[in-house]
């Protein structure tokens, strides 16, 4: 494995590290020049010719600048729900703060790639931050905030630390839930320090990992996410469904057996979203479904993520199935983990009103 010293910021620095022939640059440079390129020490580290499930997640493709009509600038509708800068408040008891637009690598297949990277706002100002958190404060309705970005993990520990003080002085607010990459991608950044600002005595902390395939997990990011999870703060996974990456029930199941050996609750895969460029990367609906019936054949419940779907448009994730139970003269058809289709009377004691919600 090559060890690399600083994070690869373009398709010139990804050739002279000899991840991608010269012939390469000229091809993805009109990739580069729309949306931001970025690759850790760490995850450079994994690209292997042999192995293209990393390289495909951080090196540019020329495909990505082909746009399909379905594809939106801001597929989860982030902005529509935006009542000030920096918070996106989509569902009653939760709302994002989006601390930062930078990230310590860009992903391929980005659901926020048009807002993240150089050129864009970068963190927000003391001054944003200050109106988001009042607007926090003023809903009494937020139970847990989702602190994201970009990669909020990026931050210095001293900016984290004002950050989980500031909502930690908030009554209200009784979860902190911390979304990053940063523990696979620069395990190197969760010092102490950082989980010290991440910890609060008052309010619950989770850290949410982005992960996509258990090479990723390597023992530098293990020994991250012990750190983390030692410290009292509970950690859960989210992965992309990514074509290429880990569309293959195979490749799932070792990332979610591993997450789960790590203490890290697999907790959703992503359909992938209709951001721009990014239709190479994605299955059909029905493929994740397959996918997600194999896994329940195949894994405990403990290691199951659940398939969502982000609705276009600001409507909310939803769970996207595969579907067990449909309705029968009788009660219930129900299909057991391997296919097999067993009649279920739904019967219980007084009367009920018979509304199936499938
Ligand atoms: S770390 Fe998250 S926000 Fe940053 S580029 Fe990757 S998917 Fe996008």
């Amino acid at each position: 494995m090559t060890a690399f010293r600083r994070t690869l910021k373009s398709a010139a620095d990804l050739a002279d590290a000899g991840l991608i022939g010269r012939e390469r640059v000229a091809q993805i440079a009109g990739v580069e020049t729309r949306y931001a390129v970025a690759a850790t020490p760490a995850m450079a580290a994994l690209i292997d010719g042999a192995d293209d499930t990393i390289a495909r997640q951080f090196i540019p493709d020329p495909r990505e600048l082909d746009r399909h009509p379905a594809e939106r600038d801001d597929p989860i509708g982030d902005a529509l729900k935006s009542p000030v800068p920096g918070v996106v408040h989509r569902y009653p008891d939760r709302a994002l703060l989006k601390l930062t637009a930078v990230c310590p690598v860009y992903c391929r297949f980005c659901f926020r790639r048009e807002t993240v990277g150089p050129g864009k706002a970068t963190a927000l100002t003391d001054a944003e931050l200050a109106n988001a958190l009042a607007y926090v404060h003023a809903h009494p309705e937020i139970w847990e905030v989702i602190l994201t970005g970009g990669d909020p993990l990026i931050l210095s520990p001293r900016r984290i630390a004002e950050v989980t003080g500031a909502l930690a002085a908030i009554p209200h607010v009784k979860i902190l839930r911390w979304h990053t990459r940063v523990p696979v991608v620069a395990p190197e950044r969760v010092t102490e320090e950082l989980v010290e600002a991440l910890s609060s005595s008052a309010k619950t902390v989770y850290v949410a990992l982005h992960t996509n395939h258990a090479r990723e997990l390597t023992d530098l990011a293990r020994m991250a996410c012990a750190r983390i999870i030692d410290s009292g703060i509970a950690m859960v996974s989210q992965t992309v469904l990514l074509r290429g990456v880990n569309d293959d029930a195979d490749t799932l199941e070792a990332l979610m057996r591993a997450l789960v050996e790590m203490r890290v609750k697999p907790y959703y895969l992503h359909h992938g979203d209709l951001a721009p460029g990014t239709a190479h990367f994605r299955t059909t609906i029905a493929k994740g479904q397959e996918l997600m019936r194999t896994l329940r054949a195949r894994l405990s419940g403990l290691a199951l993520p659940t398939y969502v779907l982000d609705i276009p448009g600001a409507h909310g994730k939803v769970p996207v199935g595969p579907q067990y139970l449909s309705t029968a003269a009788d009660g219930y058809t129900v299909q057991d983990a391997h296919g097999e289709a067993h009649t279920y009377e739904d019967c219980c004691a007084g009367p009920q009103p018979m509304t199936a919600i499938l």
